[in-house]
């Protein structure tokens, strides 16, 4: 089995499909005791080797799927293998959102926490912020299920890595369904990017900016706003910081067909159909690209974008595009915007992994003055050691492990380089 990219054929022995969570606390049981590793697979959206496993791979993907929702406490109970494509159609049936979605809606709930994943908007944290608890089966076989109550462990448990168990359901704080309007404008000049960044990113619930860092302006900014009920709709703005609307619908890279892109043009419509740039009845089973992401903090980010644009012609051989995004801090020990409002400096690379590997460290030079924290989930180079030095709680993240996985039943090797 390979991931979503084809770039990594998986080393699992075998993958196995538990129906229930007892059949899924005997399988990691048994494996302990027979001194094997196992690793939950999500859906295979991650570049880099952390959903593998020289064990067997398990996928959740029976184990039952009702999404509960408990509209008194706001929040829902979703199966951690379930896509967030599928749980936001759940929920907008029954007229409840969550704060933000990434760019693509196929990924798994459980996987996307894992790795700390995270959509656009400079008040709009990370995906596991809306976690308020989660369910897990321990390296022992049992289940367990931490909360915001359990403090500390449930902070270095929801960004976890895969480290500290299965998840089989997280608990998700929701709101009432809201309504989005998305419009791409063209040619955003540089200079207003590099002058007032938090102005730009500011200027809508969700900015995205794509770019391949040459020229004088951003190719695209992709701007979301909520509609505000009662407001009225107003006329859709004609400028944005200098750069013009489209004309027409806009995939973000210029020679693409936008048929899979999220509606545009300043439509509203449901917050699931326009947070995520990519619609989710298109299904892509595979992708011709790999991915990098860096997240620094954001009050540096001009700072950043002008060491990357000095990069700029290095880049453009390998470069699809890349997108520039804000997230706002949360407090979970790995989660990549620990305690730091940032800008997400993303890189959608061609399908050239060698090249593209070549690349990093020069990349990765460029923005360590800013302490770049690197996407768990996709390519890096920087060391170990130094990201461990990137993340305050990283020694008390590996004593956690330690203790709650001692025999290493879901190490593989990607923690083993990352933890030591
Ligand atoms: C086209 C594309 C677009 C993307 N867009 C974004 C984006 O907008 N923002 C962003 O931040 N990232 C983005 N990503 C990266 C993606 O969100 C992450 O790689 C995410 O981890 C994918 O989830 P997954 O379920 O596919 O994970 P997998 O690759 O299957 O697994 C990732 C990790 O999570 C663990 N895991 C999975 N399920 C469980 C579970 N139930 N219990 C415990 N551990 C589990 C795995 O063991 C592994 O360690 C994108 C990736 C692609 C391919």
């Amino acid at each position: 089995m390979r991931n979503w990219a084809g770039n990594l054929e998986y080393a699992a022995a075998s993958a196995t499909r538990p129906e229930s969570v007892e059949e899924l606390a005997e399988l990691v049981a048994g494996a302990a005791r027979r001194g094997e590793r196992v690793k939950a697979l999500g859906s295979r959206h991650c570049f880099n080797d952390i959903a593998d496993t020289g064990g067997v791979h398990i996928v959740l993907d029976r184990l039952p799927s009702a999404v509960e929702l408990d509209a008194a406490r706001r929040v829902v109970r979703v199966p951690a293998g379930l896509t967030y494509g599928a749980l936001g159609a759940a929920l907008e049936r029954e007229g409840w959102a969550l704060h933000n979605m990434a760019s693509l809606p196929h990924i798994s709930v459980g996987g996307a926490v894992q790795t700390g994943t995270h959509g656009s908007g400079i008040a709009s944290p990370a995906l596991a912020a809306a976690v308020t608890a989660i369910e897990l089966v321990r390296a022992s076989g049992e289940p367990d299920r931490l909360s915001a109550a359990d403090g500390e462990e449930f902070l270095g448990s929801v960004v976890g890595l895969g480290a500290l168990g299965i998840v089989t359901a997280l608990e998700l704080a929701v709101e009432p369904s809201y309504q989005v309007r998305q419009q791409v404008f063209e040619d955003l000049p540089w200079e207003a990017v590099l002058t007032d960044f938090d102005a730009v990113a500011g200027d809508g619930y969700s900015v995205s900016l794509f770019t391949d860092y040459a020229g004088d302006t951003v190719a695209q900014a992709w701007r979301k706003v909520r509609v505000v009920a009662d407001a009225g709709e107003g006329a859709a703005p004609s400028s944005f910081f200098g750069a013009v609307p489209a004309q027409r619908p806009r995939h973000p890279l210029p020679e693409m067909d936008a048929g899979n892109c999220t509606q545009q043009l300043d439509v509203p419509g449901p917050w699931l159909e326009r947070l995520p740039h990519f619609r989710h009845e298109f299904t892509p089973s595979a992708g011709d690209e790999l991915q990098t992401e860096y997240l620094l903090p954001r009050a540096r980010a001009a700072e950043a974008l002008r060491a990357v644009r000095a990069l700029a012609a290095r880049l453009a051989p390998l470069l699809y595009v890349s997108e520039v995004r804000t997230v706002a801090a949360d407090e979970f020990w790995l989660s990549p915007s620990y305690r730091q409002d940032s800008v997400a400096l993303h890189f959608t690379w061609r399908p050239l992994q060698r090249e593209v590997e070549s690349v990093l460290p020069e990349l990765e030079a460029a923005l360590a003055p800013f302490g770049a924290r690197p996407h768990w989930g996709k390519l890096f180079a920087v060391p170990p050691a130094t990201i461990a030095a990137l993340y305050p709680r990283f020694e008390d993240f590996r004593r956690l492990v330690a203790e709650r996985d001692p025999a290493g039943v879901f190490r593989n090797a990607y923690l083993d380089r990352i933890l030591g």
